[in-house]
């Protein structure tokens, strides 16, 4: 298996007045790779401009950040033949790596919107180096720029940042760097779940060091995703006991949902689900189930009563709205 440890550049809208912006928010303008073997060999490069058809000027933001000119990506190939150039490269057998969780889903969301091949029909699973980078050296959550993981490595800066090549570059020698002094690091993959799970058998439930993730299949509406028992149910993941609700799921805000189950043998179990849409219009959950103390569930009671209260009070106001 090699990694194809990728960056892309993109433009966006400067006025939002065209008819594709909610369809392709952001054109991918330029495709960098790195090929990296297991043994930490760089094997092959991949840099293309892609000639925009959607936007035909550059952000201002954009052209800020990435020094590059339209003239020059007037030069580029259509995204259809970048794309399929690119796929050749990446062979068969690879797994990609990026800085940060969000290329892989612009780069679908352009696959689709061109009529490409897509990578895959479901979650693709890749290794985010900037959470590892997190995981590594920080506190596990925040997130960094790339350029300050370049600094704290000691890495030397020898070519320009905020070029799809370079950035992809600068990731592979960090990745590099971080499966020198521990290669159990990609243990910590993530999935991009432009196209969620389609069926029972294809959900995501994974087991890392300190908690539990699960991405259900795609449903029609937010009522069906929580009568479906590995929703809202689910077991123990130690033991695999069924568990006793102690705080039912809530939200506080429409987004999250939190509950507290409780395992006899293992305690206290804080579950969060966030309700993802898909491009169709679908929804699906990504839940995290963790171990947590008696604190951790004061709080989250503390949570709910404040939501239901909230609940309470925009009730009342409706209610006395309503008698005008
Ligand atoms: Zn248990």
């Amino acid at each position: 298996m090699n990694y194809i440890i990728m960056d892309l550049e993109w433009n966006q809208s400067n006025t939002g007045k065209e008819p594709e912006v909610a369809k392709l928010p952001f054109e991918i303008i330029e495709i960098g790779a790195i090929k990296m073997t297991e043994n930490l060999e760089m094997v092959g490069e991949f840099n293309e401009l892609i000639k925009p058809r959607v936007y035909s000027e550059m952000h201002h933001i954009t052209s800020k950040l990435i020094h590059l000119k339209m003239q020059e990506l007037e030069r580029g190939n259509p995204f259809e033949e970048v794309m399929k150039a690119f796929r050749e490269w990446c062979g068969d057998d690879y797994m990609f790596v990026t800085w940060g969780p969000l290329d892989l889903t612009e780069l679908q969301r352009n696959i689709e919107f061109f009529g490409v091949e897509p990578l895959s029909d479901g979650p693709i699973g890749f290794l985010d180096a900037q959470k590892l980078f997190s995981i590594a050296y920080e506190d596990q959550k925040s997130r960094k720029a790339l350029e300050y993981a370049i600094d704290l490595l000691k890495i030397e800066k020898d070519i320009p940042f905020h070029r799809a090549f370079s950035d992809a570059y600068y990731t592979a020698k960090v990745l590099a760097r971080m499966l020198v002094m521990d290669r159990t690091v990609v243990r910590y993959i993530s999935f991009d779940t432009y196209h969620p799970p389609k069926t029972r058998e294809d959900e995501i439930k994974i087991q890392f060091d300190n908690y539990e993730k699960f991405i259900s299949r795609a449903f029609d509406t937010k009522e069906e995703a929580f009568s479906d028992n590995e929703v809202v149910a689910g077991k123990c993941y130690f033991c695999h006991k069924n568990l006793k609700k102690k705080v039912k799921w809530f939200t506080p805000n429409g987004k999250n949902y939190y509950s507290i189950s409780y395992c006899d043998k293992h305690g206290y179990l804080k579950g969060k689900i966030r309700l993802r849409k898909t491009s169709d219009d679908k929804v699906y959950v990504v839940k995290t189930t963790k171990f947590v103390n008696e604190e951790e569930v004061a709080k989250i009671v503390q949570k709910r009563d404040h939501a239901r209260e909230l609940k309470k009070k925009n009730q009342l106001h409706m209610r006395e709205k309503n008698a005008k």
